[in-house]
C-alpha cells in the first residue's frame, strides 16, 4: 500500500515538475513574443517617416509613432479612425476616397507616388508625400494599404520661397525681369498661333529720383508699392505687370484682336488708363504726393522680333515720352503713333464740332414701292472749318468708341424731327418720311426709348413719318432687349428698317421676333447685281424673305437704270441711290421733291 502511495507521489511530482517546466517555457515564449512585437513596433517607430495601414474601408489598422506625432493624436486613439473623414481637407475627401475604393476594386495603377495636403487633429495643413503598397488576402484580393508618408511642408515652402526670390520682386511681389521675359516669350508664341497682337508697355515714373531723395527711401518704397497695385488694377487677369527694378515697370497686354491699328487703339486705351490712374494722389505716410509717368508702347504679333528686342523698342519709346516732358504715351512705330495722334485730334475736333454746331444733315431721296419719291434717308455730314465737308465713314466709328455718338446721335434724331415738323406745314413735303440711322451704342442705352419719345414730343414731329434704320449686329447683341425697345417705339407709330441687310447673320428666327417694317438690301449686293449671279441670288432671297415675313424691301446704292430694272424684275421696286439722287443739302432736296411733284 505504502509502495503504491509513494509511487503516486513520485508520479505527481514528476507531473508537477513537467508542468512547471511547461509553464516556464510558455512564459518564456510569451515574453519572447512580446519582445518581438515591441521590437517590431520599435523598428516601426524608429522609421523617420509616417507608416500607416488602412483596412479596405479606409480605417486605420496601424500607425507608427511618427505618424501619431504628425497627426497630433495618440497611436491607440488613432486605431479604427476613418482616415478620409478625419484627416483630409473637406474639398478633397470624396475624390480621394473614390480613388481608394477603385484601388480596393483592383485598379493597382492608382498606387503611384503622390503628394497631398492632410489636416492634423488641430486643423493644421501639412503637405505629405505618399508611397503606397497594397495589402492582400491569402487569396490575393486587396484588403487595405500600407503607406509611408513624409511631411514635406517645409521643403515645399522653401522651394516656393526660392521660386519667389527667383521670379518675383521682393518689394511689390510683382513678377521680376526673369519671369517677365518668360511670359513675353510665351505671349509671342500665343500671338503667332492665334494670329492676334499683344502689346508691351514700358512705364517709368517721372522724377522718382528726386522724390526718393527728398522724402527718403522708405517713402519711395511705399509709392512703388502703390504704383504696383494701381497698375495691376488697370489690366485684365491674363495680362502681366512686372517690375524691372527702381521705378521701371512693364506691362504685357495679351490677345489684342483685330488689325495692328485696332490693337494699337486697345493698347493706347490701357496706357491712358494707366497714366490717369498713376496721376491720382498718393498718400505716403503723413504726406500726400502727386506723380506722373512716361509710357512707351510697342506691339507684337509673334513674328520676327525677339522678346529682348521688344523690350528695347518699348524702352526707346518710353524715352521719347520722357524727352517730350513726361506724363505721356509714345509708340515705337511712328506710323502708329501718328495714327493715334490723329485720333486724339479728331476726337477733340468732333467734340468742338458738336458744341459749335458744325454738323448738318443731308437728305437722300428714297423711291417707294409705288415708284414715287416717298421720303429721304438723313445722312450726317460734318462741315469742318479745317477739313471741309467730312463724311460719316471718317468719324462715326471713333464717335462710337468714345461715346460721342450718344449726344451726336441724339442731335441727328432731333434735327430730323425738326425737319419733319417744318415739312408738315408744306404741302409737297408733308407726306415724306425721314429714315434716321441709329448706332448700336445709342440703341443700347437703357433709356433710349424715353429719350427719343421726348424729342418727338418736343419737336412735334409725327412719329409715323419716322423710320429708324438699325443694323443686324445691333439687334443680335440682345434680341429680347432690342425687340422690347422697338415695340415701345412702334406703339407710338415709329417704323423700323434693317439697314445693310445681308451682310450680317440674317437668321430667320430673330427676324421673326422683331417688329420690323422693312429690309434694306445692302449696296454691296446691288453693285454687281446685273453681272454677278450670286449677288442676284442673294437679292432674290432677301426679297422672298421680306415677302414671306410681310416686310417691305428697299435696295440701297442703286446707280444705274439696269440695276433698278433688274431689282424691279425680282420684286424690289423701292430703292435709294445716285440714280435718283445723291445725298443733298436740305434746300436742294426740297427742290428735287418739288420738281418731282410737278412731273408727277
Ligand atoms: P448707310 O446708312 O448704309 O448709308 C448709305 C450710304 O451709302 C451713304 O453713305 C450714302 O451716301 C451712300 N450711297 C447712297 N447711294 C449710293 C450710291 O448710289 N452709290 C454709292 N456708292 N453709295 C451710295 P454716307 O452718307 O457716307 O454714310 C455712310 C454710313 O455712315 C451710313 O451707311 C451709316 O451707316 C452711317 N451714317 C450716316 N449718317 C449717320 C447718322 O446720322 N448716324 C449714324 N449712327 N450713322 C450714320
Ligand atoms: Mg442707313
Ligand atoms: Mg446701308
Amino acid at each position: 500500500m505504502l509502495a503504491v502511495i509513494l509511487e503516486e507521489r513520485q508520479q505527481r511530482r514528476t507531473i508537477d515538475a513537467q508542468y512547471q517546466h511547461l509553464e516556464q517555457r510558455v512564459a518564456r515564449r510569451t515574453a519572447e513574443l512580446a519582445r518581438e512585437r515591441d521590437s517590431a513596433q520599435r523598428y516601426l517607430d524608429i522609421a523617420g517617416v509616417m507608416l500607416m495601414a488602412l483596412d479596405e474601408q479606409g480605417r486605420i489598422l496601424m500607425v507608427n509613432k511618427k505618424g501619431a506625432e504628425l497627426l497630433g493624436e495618440s497611436e491607440s486613439a488613432l486605431i479604427g479612425m476613418d482616415w478620409f473623414d478625419n484627416f483630409l481637407p473637406a474639398g478633397e475627401k470624396a475624390a480621394i476616397r473614390q480613388v481608394f475604393a477603385r484601388l480596393m476594386a483592383g485598379e493597382t495603377r492608382l498606387l503611384e507616388r503622390y503628394e497631398n495636403v492632410i489636416l492634423t487633429r488641430s486643423g493644421v495643413k501639412r503637405v505629405t508625400a505618399w508611397n503606397n503598397t497594397l495589402l492582400r488576402s491569402e487569396a490575393g484580393a486587396p484588403v487595405g494599404t500600407l503607406s509611408s508618408a513624409e511631411d514635406v511642408t517645409e521643403r515645399r515652402q522653401a522651394e516656393e520661397r526660392i521660386r519667389e526670390l527667383a521670379f518675383f520682386d521682393q518689394l511689390t511681389s510683382l513678377p521680376n525681369r526673369t519671369l517677365l521675359l518668360d511670359r513675353l516669350k510665351q505671349g509671342l508664341v500665343t500671338c503667332l498661333r492665334n494670329a492676334s497682337h499683344g502689346a508691351l508697355l514700358f512705364i517709368d515714373l517721372d522724377h522718382f529720383k528726386s522724390l526718393n531723395d527728398t522724402l527718403g527711401h522708405d517713402t519711395g518704397d511705399i509709392l512703388l508699392q502703390q504704383v504696383a497695385r494701381r497698375l495691376t488694377h488697370c489690366v485684365r487677369e491674363e495680362d502681366t505687370v512686372a517690375r524691372l527694378g527702381g521705378d521701371e515697370f512693364v506691362v504685357i497686354l495679351a490677345g489684342l484682336n483685330g488689325s495692328a491699328k485696332e490693337a494699337a487703339v486697345g493698347a493706347e486705351a490701357v496706357a491712358h488708363k494707366i497714366l490717369s490712374s498713376l496721376n491720382d494722389i498718393y498718400h505716403l505716410g503723413n504726406t500726400v504726393q502727386r506723380s506722373t509717368a512716361s509710357v512707351g508702347v510697342t506691339l507684337f504679333d509673334g513674328k520676327q522680333v525677339s522678346a529682348e528686342e521688344l523690350m528695347k523698342q518699348a524702352d526707346l519709346a518710353m524715352y521719347r515720352s520722357k524727352d517730350a516732358g513726361g506724363n505721356r504715351i509714345s509708340f515705337f512705330d511712328p506710323t502708329l503713333e501718328l495714327a493715334m495722334k490723329e485720333r486724339v485730334v479728331l476726337e477733340r475736333d468732333l467734340r468742338r464740332a458738336l458744341a459749335d454746331g458744325q454738323f448738318l444733315l443731308y437728305y437722300q431721296a428714297q423711291v417707294g414701292s409705288n415708284g414715287r419719291l416717298c421720303g429721304a434717308e438723313a445722312l450726317l455730314r460734318w462741315q469742318s472749318p479745317r477739313r471741309g465737308l467730312v463724311l460719316p465713314g471718317e468719324f462715326i466709328r471713333l464717335s462710337e468708341e468714345t461715346g460721342l455718338i450718344l449726344p451726336l446721335g441724339l442731335w441727328v434724331f432731333e434735327a430730323a424731327c425738326r425737319q419733319l415738323a417744318v415739312w408738315a406745314s408744306q404741302p409737297e413735303m408733308a407726306r415724306l418720311t425721314i429714315a434716321v440711322n441709329v448706332s448700336a451704342r445709342q440703341f443700347h442705352e437703357h433709356d433710349i426709348v424715353d429719350q427719343l419719345l421726348q424729342v418727338i414730343q418736343r419737336t412735334g414731329a409725327k412719329p409715323e413719318r419716322l423710320k429708324l434704320e438699325l443694323t443686324e449686329s445691333l439687334l443680335l447683341d440682345n434680341v429680347a432687349d432690342a425687340a422690347s425697345k422697338m415695340s415701345a417705339l412702334k406703339a407710338r407709330g415709329v417704323c423700323f428698317s434693317l439697314d445693310d441687310f445681308g451682310t450680317g447673320y440674317s437668321s430667320l428666327s430673330y427676324l421673326r421676333r422683331l417688329p420690323l417694317d422693312e429690309l434694306k438690301i445692302d449696296q454691296s449686293f446691288v453693285r454687281h447685281i446685273v453681272a454677278n449671279s450670286s449677288d442676284a441670288v442673294i437679292a432674290r432671297t432677301i426679297v422672298a424673305l421680306g415677302q414671306s415675313l410681310g416686310l417691305g424691301v428697299i435696295a440701297e446704292g442703286v446707280e444705274s437704270d439696269e440695276q433698278r430694272v433688274f431689282l424691279a424684275s425680282i420684286g424690289c421696286v423701292a430703292y435709294q441711290g445716285y440714280l435718283r439722287s445723291r445725298p443733298l443739302p436740305v434746300d436742294d432736296f426740297e427742290q428735287l421733291v418739288r420738281r418731282a411733284s410737278c412731273h408727277a
